[in-house]
């Protein structure tokens, strides 16, 4: 069996109802408290008040910093930053999809360091040190596993490029994971994030960086995906589907917390940088059709086994066969759930896609993919993902 490292510091507080455990929770970390959300629509005003109520309940003292917007960029974190020094903040709370939490742990860094979040980025010289305020999260969606991950994506406008900050002192202190927050995400939302659990989940099994730890939660996270995303993007009330989509979102964080992520999401993240208004889950969902087929002979056992959790008869073919009809069933899956696109569906124009096959290759993401690609395979896999 190979060596391997597995590190997980995130408290996790998974289960119904536990929203209500927060004032108990932030108060543990700080008593000055900047709650990051995005603004105070009616779907939201119920839950942001509950929250501050029982935050307050618990001696806690608030500021509400409800700047958030999807893609969050570097101006949105300074001026969250700028507030959690005038409340003389001490702990921040993330509440909300992966933006909000992402937003909070990018102004833990810039509050209390010089210079701007983007000056922390995962390859610069100067990183996040013990100074970083602890960071609390309550996710409201099912996908990106910020909750238990070292990531904090951030956009700059300026530069078209969406990067990350990624450091250990980034991990939530404690995560709270109550999917009775989820029964209110739309539909189309639903299946984005669904499918970026997938994602994370799929990429972290196949890349080279995997480990048998990871595999583990990695294969239960697909296995919970295919069962349950078809029923919550039909029935978003459906509770049973929303809890399994919230444990498979965990189980695929801790999965990228640990192996990382390969070329599907270096394009998602190029994509996310050139076209805000393009969402997470649909920047990987109109890639991944044509990435399976330029992937799955590199490791027909891997396809295999993905395949089989979707269609347990994939069991009776060789890991060839089983592997080129995963490509299929995959695809057959972003159909089911509403997520078959193309770059043309995004509003990508065609003649950018060199320059953004270009920015695909600025992560190193795709160095860990089982095969791979270079400038010009990524030029034909995004052409291959357009309708004409
Ligand atoms: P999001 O946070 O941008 O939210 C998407 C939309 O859903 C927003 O309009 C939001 O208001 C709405 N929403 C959220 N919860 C809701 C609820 N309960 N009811 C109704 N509406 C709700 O979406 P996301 O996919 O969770 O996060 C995407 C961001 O996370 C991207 O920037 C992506 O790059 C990043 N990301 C981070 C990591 C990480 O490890 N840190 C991993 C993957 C992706």
């Amino acid at each position: 069996m190979k060596d391997f490292n597995y590190f997980q510091p995130t408290d996790i507080r998974f289960g119904r109802g536990r929203i209500r455990e927060i004032g108990q929770v932030v108060s543990q970390w700080g008593q000055r408290c900047l709650l990051v959300t995005v603004p105070t629509i009616p779907i939201f005003t119920e839950l942001f008040q509950n929250v501050k109520d029982i935050m307050e309940e618990s001696g806690v003292a608030v500021a509400h910093f409800e700047g958030v917007i999807p893609n969050p960029t570097v101006e949105v974190v300074s001026a969250g930053a700028r507030l959690a020094q005038e409340h003389g903040a001490d702990v921040l709370l993330g509440l909300g999809g992966g933006s909000s939490m992402d937003t909070a742990k990018a102004i833990a860094v810039e509050a209390a360091h010089a210079g701007t979040s983007w000056d922390y980025l995962f390859f610069r010289d100067s990183q996040p040190t013990d100074k970083t305020l602890p960071v609390v999260t309550a996710t409201t969606t099912s996908g990106t596993g910020s909750q238990v991950t070292q990531v904090a994506v951030v956009t700059n406008p300026e530069e078209h490029c969406k990067s990350a900050l990624y450091h250990s002192n980034l991990f939530p202190k404690v995560s709270i994971v109550d999917p009775e927050l989820m029964l209110t995400v739309p539909e189309h939302i639903t299946a984005s994030t669904g499918f970026d659990v997938f994602a994370h989940a799929f990429e972290s099994f196949i890349t080279s960086n995997g480990s048998p730890l990871t595999d583990l939660t990695a294969l239960e996270a697909i296995r919970l995906v295919a069962k349950n995303l078809p029923p919550a993007v039909k029935t978003g009330s459906d509770l049973e589907a929303r809890t399994a989509m919230a444990w498979a979102d965990t189980l695929a964080g801790l999965s990228i917390a640990n192996a990382g992520v390969t070329l599907p999401h270096g394009i998602g993240m190029a994509v996310g940088g050139s076209y805000p208004h393009v969402k997470h889950g649909e920047a990987l969902a109109v890639v991944y059709p044509a990435i399976l087929q330029y992937t799955y002979k590199a490791v027909p056992e891997k396809f295999a086994r993905v395949g089989s959790l979707f269609d347990p008869s994939l069991k009776e073919l060789s890991d060839e066969a089983a592997a080129a009809r995963t490509c299929g069933i995959i695809e057959s899956f972003l159909q089911e759930i509403g997520l078959s696109l193309c770059f043309e569906d995004l509003n990508v124009p065609k003649e950018e896609l060199r320059a953004l096959a270009q920015a695909s290759l600025i992560l190193p993401d795709y160095k860990s993919h089982p095969r791979v690609a270079d400038l010009d395979d990524v030029y034909e896999l995004l052409t291959k993902s357009c309708r004409s």
